[in-house]
């Protein structure tokens, strides 16, 4: 196994790095003010981001994106992570799941504005009842003519605020597919779609996580993705396209942690010697490092693989298993981080301290690392270890 990385890809690591390195600035601002930073330093940062190939990442260059392979995704996502707050959500990544399925009334309407940055989507799947269960969803979705009625509340919906549509999935109620998974574009501003709340979370995001309810929203049925039924497998698409943009995003997290704690070790003296000299803080950053180059050759290695075009079962396991295992790591190694700041890493100006609370949403989103287990382990009964590792 290698990480090798070839020149072009070298050379786009150091330019989503350096990229990366200017919103850093920038974290203690949007951690005092809501996640927010000033909107004139947000938009640059929006047409910089474009300048430098660095929006839409994940989306083909047939709708307006820069095609890039998974294992390019992969690095610059990774330099994203190395940033708090989520100011390195500014590199935006579309609905690429939807280009096989898109009509070319949805690909002109939603996905290429989306693409060129011009509007934002968001995602309306968890309910009250339902989150690692998405089969207990109990919103619906009833025909009506050549319309849908959709019916439901949702919460968790990330960057609510900021968005344009909604993917929002739901349950036949009636018809020859009841009960059956469906998913609809639907615009914020149609009528019925409404904010309930606007609850706090431990990170300090710009982006908010709405609690929304349809109430009787009508959609046309060209609305609707792909066809009756196919609504979980678009999910499951999304899930492991996601699963493995968090792992990336941890390493970057680690690397910038380990980074920033050796740093202070080495200037933070204690009984006449600086910290760094002290094993205790050694071990701490010798583990950290230790597991960061762990987690980066699995989320290395399973954008590889999928890049060259490994069965999907396998690679729905192995972004699985970089998920849990990146998450993890990158907790593990923000609690050491915290440790070796000592009372700074509890105050919210320190890297340390927003790591800490911001990484552990990466341990429950997109599947908590109980449902990835159980995927792995599924995954492992089902095909074998060897298929699995290669
Ligand atoms: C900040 C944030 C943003 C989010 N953004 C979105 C979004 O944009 N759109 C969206 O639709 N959702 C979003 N979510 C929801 C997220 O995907 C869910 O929170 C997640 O899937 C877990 O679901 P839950 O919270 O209902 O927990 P539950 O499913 O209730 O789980 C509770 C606990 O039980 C465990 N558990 C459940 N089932 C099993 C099992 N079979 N075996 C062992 N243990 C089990 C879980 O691992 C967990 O520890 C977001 C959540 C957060 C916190």
């Amino acid at each position: 196994m290698s990480t090798l990385l070839t020149t072009a890809e070298l050379a786009l690591q150091e330019r989503a790095r350096a990229f990366a390195d200017e919103l850093i600035p920038w974290e203690v601002e949007a951690e005092m003010n809501r996640g927010e930073i000033p909107p004139d330093v947000l938009k640059a940062q929006k047409e910089k981001a474009r300048e430098l190939a660095l929006t839409s990442i994940n989306m083909s260059e047939r709708l307006g994106g820069p095609g890039y392979s998974m294992l390019a995704q992969v690095l610059i996502q990774e330099q994203t992570g190395r940033v708090t707050n989520a100011l390195g959500w500014v590199v935006s990544t579309g609905p690429s799941w939807i280009e096989e399925v898109a009509t070319d009334l949805q690909i002109e309407k939603w996905i290429r504005p989306t693409v060129a940055g011009d509007i934002h989507e968001c995602y309306a799947i968890t309910e009250e009842g339902a989150g690692s269960d998405v089969d207990g969803i109990e919103a619906t979705a009833r025909r009506e003519g050549d319309e849908y009625v959709l019916n439901g509340v949702k919460w968790h919906v990330t960057s609510a605020n900021l968005a344009s549509y909604v993917f929002f999935q739901a349950k036949l109620a009636d018809g020859p597919n009841a009960g059956r998974h469906v998913l609809f574009f639907v615009d914020m501003d149609a009528p019925g779609v409404e904010c309930l709340r606007v609850p706090e979370y431990s990170h300090t995001y710009g982006h908010h996580h709405w609690e929304m309810r349809f109430d009787d929203v009508r959609v046309p049925a060209e609305n609707l993705v792909g066809s009756e039924g196919a609504g979980m497998s678009f999910s499951h698409a999304w899930f492991r396209y996601e699963r493995l943009m968090i792992a990336a995003r941890c390493c970057g997290a680690a690397e910038r942690l380990i980074e920033e704690a050796t740093r202070f070790a080495e200037g933070r003296e204690a009984y006449g010697s600086r910290i760094a000299d002290f094993q205790a803080i050694q071990f701490m950053l010798a583990d950290s490092l230790t597991e960061l180059w762990a987690a980066r050759l699995m989320t290395y290695e399973t954008a590889r693989g999928i890049d060259a075009g490994v069965d999907l079962k396998v690679q729905h396991a192995q972004c699985s298993m970089a998920k849990l295992y990146a998450s993890e790591m990158a907790n593990r190694v923000a609690d050491r981080a915290v440790q070796i700041f000592g009372g700074r890493g509890f105050m919210r100006e320190n890297v340390a301290e927003r790591f800490f609370r911001e990484l552990r949403v990466d341990r429950i989103w997109e599947g908590t690392s109980e449902i990835q287990r159980i995927i792995i382990a599924d995954q492992l009964r089902k095909r074998g270890v060897r298929t699995l590792l290669t």
